[in-house]
């Protein structure tokens, strides 16, 4: 199976990256799409996947760190950094009103600016929303996001939202989230098309049960991956053989 969210950049795998990727590998997990949250990080996902043929990146910069995006200067960086042939998407960007790190209209000056990146690159977004759902929706559809498609990361709204975003031509992913004590991402991954789904972690936040409040890692993805299939009643396999094809396809990883 495929972790389609991961941050092994973070200094969090600083000590023991190598075993992580090691235990990924042992546990199934054939792939993994690290995310960049900044500039830095952009340098750092992009090292990742020129020295391990099992990863990709994703670059851009995430609502926290929006106060430093600069308009066109920024825009011009990123489309460096995005055309190294291993970098695959956008992101993770989108719009955190729950932290506010970063003040509003930066953090919507900063999607905009990295939704119009997306679309003069052709390539799909990763989209962090925290309490922003129908801002995100709006920008989505203003920005004609939808002609690049991506996926909206650690979903966590109900099944009306779900439907939306799917809707809209997106994808949404699915975490350790869905193991808490009455998640009601179960209700969403009982009922969603299964062909709009991605498995990920979220590494190193969001441990699934019962590693929960522990650093997460990629090996981990396969709790999230149980977890759906027992509340589908279809097999493990099931689910990683659907949810690969759709990260496959989503970010084109066959072609790149
Ligand atoms: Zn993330």
């Amino acid at each position: 199976m495929i972790d389609s969210h991961a941050h092994l950049d973070f200094p969090d795998f600083d000590q023991d990256r190598l075993d992580v990727i090691t235990r990924a590998h042992a546990a199934g997990v054939h792939t993994v799409i690290n995310i960049a949250t900044d500039f830095d990080s952009c340098q750092r996902v992009i090292a990742l996947a020129e020295s391990n043929p099992a990863m990709y990146a994703v670059v851009g910069v995430h609502p926290h760190d929006a106060r430093h995006w600069e308009g066109d200067k920024s825009a011009e960086h990123l489309k460096r950094l995005a055309a190294h042939p291993k970098v695959v998407g956008i992101g993770e960007i989108g719009l955190d009103y729950f932290r506010n790190h970063s003040p509003r209209d930066q953090q919507k000056a900063a999607f905009i600016g990295q939704l119009a990146v997306a679309r003069e690159l052709n390539l799909p977004v990763v989209i962090h929303n925290r309490n922003a759902f129908e801002d995100i929706f709006a920008l989505l559809l203003d920005q004609k996001a939808y002609e690049v498609g991506g996926v909206m990361h650690c979903f966590s709204e109900g099944v009306e939202e779900a439907q939306k975003t799917i809707d809209l031509g997106f994808h949404l992913s699915v975490n350790g989230i869905i193991t808490f004590k009455d998640s009601r991402m179960a209700t969403v991954g009982e009922k969603v098309r299964l062909d709009r789904v991605l498995l990920e972690t979220d590494c190193p936040f969001l441990a699934p049960h019962p590693h929960r409040g522990q650093r997460n890692e990629p090996a981990y993805v396969a709790v999230v991956a149980q977890k759906l299939a027992e509340l589908r009643r279809c097999s493990v396999d099931e689910i990683s053989q659907a949810t690969d094809a759709n990260v496959e396809r989503l970010f084109r990883l066959s072609a790149s």
